[in-house]
């Protein structure tokens, strides 16, 4: 199968490409990924993409541009992306799990980030049974009943800030004894009177057979070990780019991110593109992935042009 542009990943990166693509007469074929729609899908209402005073909903906005890349002619595809096998302006070929292989002229690479998580065995064995990553979709179970939060920058301000909402305490648990987060959001997460701190602290072990019922924190300044009864747990440790599928095979920053050159969205390969969250570990957000998309986009279509 030879296609002219292939986009891999399904969030507001890989649709915005799609669409310009689709308009300029490219027909790309979407590879939607595992997680089709990406991050937006698991957030409630998205208050800050311009043109929607009253807010939209996560899912329904990466839905809508779904549908408006489709009908412009973009395909997309639920099949996985396994291995890439990638060359410098030359064929660009992609080995899907369904056992297929596709080449294509251009590539645009929009996978987004997961989550961080800490890595602890009890974190995997309770995910989904209090353990979460994601206070937005998962903030509602826990309705008067005592949650932790990991984490000290803003994205552990905004979900514990989130989590206040329903639980009747919220434990945040930050490994030093100085925020990473904004002093706007640290005022207000200091001063909200459901959220207690615990400095210095890192979380050694969730505890619960079934659901979480407690978490066991290290002080650091002390090795004592302080038990926290809770039945929520959500990791807000940031976020690592889903880069797995390019590792060697273009240039990545030390973190792992997508190193794109000259402020396009060409990277260490002509041909192959990068937008979204993978190739930004600064902004990372809905609009500055639909706007990396666009440029993509018009990168990818120049490219093919001058092939
Ligand atoms: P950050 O990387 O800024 O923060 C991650 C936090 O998790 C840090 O406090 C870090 O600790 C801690 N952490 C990381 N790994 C571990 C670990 N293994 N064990 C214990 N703690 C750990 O990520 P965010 O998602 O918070 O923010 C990313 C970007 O998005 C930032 O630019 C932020 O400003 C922006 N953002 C803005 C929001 C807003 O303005 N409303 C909301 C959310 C995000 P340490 O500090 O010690 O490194």
């Amino acid at each position: 199968m030879r296609e002219k542009l292939v986009i891999i990943g399904s969030g507001p990166a890989g649709y915005t490409a799609a669409v310009y693509a689709a308009r300029a007469g490219l027909q790309p074929l979407i590879y939607a990924g595992e997680n089709p729609g990406g991050l937006l899908t698991q957030t409630t209402t998205v208050e800050n993409f311009p043109g929607f005073p009253d807010g939209v909903e996560g899912f329904d906005l990466v839905m809508g541009m779904q549908t408006q890349a489709e009908k412009f002619g973009a395909r997309v595809d639920f099949d996985v992306v396994e291995r890439l096998e990638l060359t410098d302006g030359g064929v660009q070929k992609l080995f899907l799990a369904s056992g297929t292989e596709v080449e294509c002229d251009a590539l645009i690479f929009a996978t987004g980030a997961s989550p961080r998580w800490l890595g602890l065995p009890s974190e995997d064995r309770l995910r989904n049974h209090g353990v979460s990553a994601c206070a937005t979709c998962d903030g509602a179970f826990f309705k008067d009943l005592p949650v932790v939060v990991a984490g000290g920058g803003d994205s552990a301000m905004e979900e514990a800030l989130f989590l206040t909402r329903f639980a009747s305490e919220v434990h945040v648990v930050h490994r030093r004894d100085e925020l990473r987060a904004s002093p706007i959001m640290a005022e207000r997460a200091k001063n909200n009177p459901k959220i207690v701190f615990h400095w210095s602290c890192a979380v050694k072990e969730i505890l619960g057979d079934k659901a979480v019922e407690a978490v066991d924190l290290e002080e650091l300044k002390t090795g004592k070990t302080v038990r926290i009864p809770c039945r929520g747990f959500f990791a807000a440790l940031g976020h690592l780019p889903n880069t797995a599928l390019v590792k060697s095979l273009i240039e990545l920053d030390p973190k792992g991110y997508v190193v794109l050159k000259n402020g396009t969205s060409a990277t260490s390969l002509a041909g192959v593109f990068a937008a979204g969250d993978c190739a930004d570990p600064r902004y990372r957000q809905a609009i500055t992935a639909a706007g990396m998309g666009c440029r993509a986009a018009i990168d990818a279509e120049r490219f093919l042009e001058g092939k």
